[in-house]
């Protein structure tokens, strides 16, 4: 049997060591929490996953709250109107196959509990960098899928794929219970405050049943950054974020306004800055070690992406391990399993960068969207799948050659589209 060393039991981690070890590998999974440390600590994202993030999960037996979890039915956008202001574009797109948002305290303990009965071995440990030469002598092939934190760091920032040197966000979110439903159904709704961030609000299946997520994402310094201590309590998370999001997105504020927290660890806050990392690194000079997901390609959560990527890594490095046979895990392997995952990855990458800074033919994309229902949906669709959205979003040329068609009269006896 090949011995494989997972580092992290995170979305990717735990995904690729439940798949090998259905495979009939030698698993091991170090991570410094076990199953009860991570029910009881802090909420961690928004997770919400799109369709084939999903089917991943529902074709791998991990689907396990597909009845209890809200469906997320579409994708809306609100545009902040300047004070004074008529009211901004406003409108939803509806998704081709429902997401579902499950807290991860909730996921990722009962997938640690699965990869122990299902015979893995969990070592609670918290790496550190001089132990992987170590670990990468002892295992067939290590993969790091540590987050964001400072294992990560073990690979060198790739400097051309890597625009920012500091957060381009300060993020506060927490899970509320008892705020009132979406007026047009259940979605991820996002309102777009010009120049200052965002707001996201979504419906999520946390420990204690649904509730919804409410997230500040406020360009550092700016009108909506109002920050608080990573160890801040939960109702105080809230209370901030409502006055926040009762100036500047009153029609958020009016849903959660009477809400409560979903429990006291339902709450973050804190920033970090995208990055770009090299696949491979060989800590001390020794044998390789592999990265995975967020410790090597780490965006904004702007594009509600991370998880659905996480998900893609691990099921293209579990097939890269698998058709891989009985070869050894050389450099040369590992760069071409991330290769294969980049191919998508840069997508979203690219897709971040955009929705960061918002450049003038984006906000032309939404007012559009407000008018043609299929434009909506295209955007909303792309969470599921980015990859079309060099077509039509990502560059500006693109973008108005695609509002001129379908501003163009349709041709007679033609159809407009
Ligand atoms: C506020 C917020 C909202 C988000 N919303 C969304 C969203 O709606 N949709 C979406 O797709 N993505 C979203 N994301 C991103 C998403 O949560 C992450 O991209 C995704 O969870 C990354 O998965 P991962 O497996 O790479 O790492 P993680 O999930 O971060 O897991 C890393 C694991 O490694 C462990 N670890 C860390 N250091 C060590 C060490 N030294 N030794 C051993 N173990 C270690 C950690 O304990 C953890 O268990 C959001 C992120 C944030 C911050």
């Amino acid at each position: 049997m090949r011995t494989i060393l997972v580092v992290g039991a995170g979305q990717s981690g735990l995904q690729l060591a439940l798949g090998l070890l259905a495979e009939d590998y030698d698993v091991t999974l170090v991570n410094p929490d076990g199953p009860e440390e991570i029910r009881a600590g802090r909420v961690t994202s928004t997770q919400c996953l799109f369709g084939p993030a999903l089917r991943r999960e529902r074709r791998h037996g991990l689907s396990l709250w597909e009845d209890r979890a809200p469906q997320i039915r579409g994708v809306g956008l609100r545009v902040a109107p300047r004070e004074g202001d008529a009211p901004g574009p406003s409108w939803l797109g509806r998704l081709e196959e429902p997401a579902r948002s499950v807290d991860q305290r909730l996921k990722l303990s009962a997938w640690l509990d699965l990869f122990v009965r299902g015979g893995g071995r969990l070592i609670r440990h918290r790496v550190r960098p001089a132990e992987l030469p170590g670990l990468a002598a002892e295992y067939e092939l290590v993969v790091v899928a540590a987050g964001r934190g400072g294992l990560a760091e073990v690979f060198p920032r790739n400097t051309a794929r890597s625009r920012y040197d500091a957060p381009q966000r300060s993020l506060a979110l927490v899970y509320a219970s008892g705020a009132d439903p979406h007026p047009d159904g259940p979605a991820l709704s996002r309102t777009a405050v010009p120049g200052a961030g965002e707001v996201f609000s979504l419906p999520v299946l946390s420990l204690n049943g649904p509730c919804d997520a409410l997230m500040v994402e406020a360009v550092p310094r700016g009108p909506l950054d109002d920050p608080l201590p990573a160890t801040a309590h939960a109702g105080d998370v809230l209370d901030r974020v409502l006055r926040v999001v009762r100036r500047h997105a009153p029609w958020e504020y009016e849903r959660f306004a009477g809400a409560r927290p979903a429990d006291p660890m339902a709450a973050l806050t804190g920033g970090y800055a995208p990055a770009v990392r090299e696949p491979v690194a060989r800590p001390g000079g020794g044998a390789p070690v592999l990265g995975m997901a967020d410790t090597v390609v780490a965006n904004d959560p702007i594009t509600a992406q991370g998880a659905n990527m996480a998900s893609l890594a691990a099921d293209v490095y579990r097939r890269a391990i698998v058709d891989h046979g009985t070869r050894p895990f050389d450099e040369h392997f590992m760069r071409g399993a991330f290769a294969e995952y980049w191919r998508r990855a840069r997508q979203v990458t690219a897709w971040s960068r955009v929705m960061l800074s918002g450049p003038p033919h984006v906000w032309e994309l939404y007012r559009l969207a407000a008018r043609h229902q299929g434009t909506a949906d295209r955007f909303a669709n792309s969470f599921a799948d980015p990859t079309g959205l060099i077509e039509w979003f990502l560059h500006p040329e693109r973008a108005l050659e695609y509002i001129d068609g379908l501003s163009r009269p349709a041709p007679v006896g033609g159809r407009s589209r």
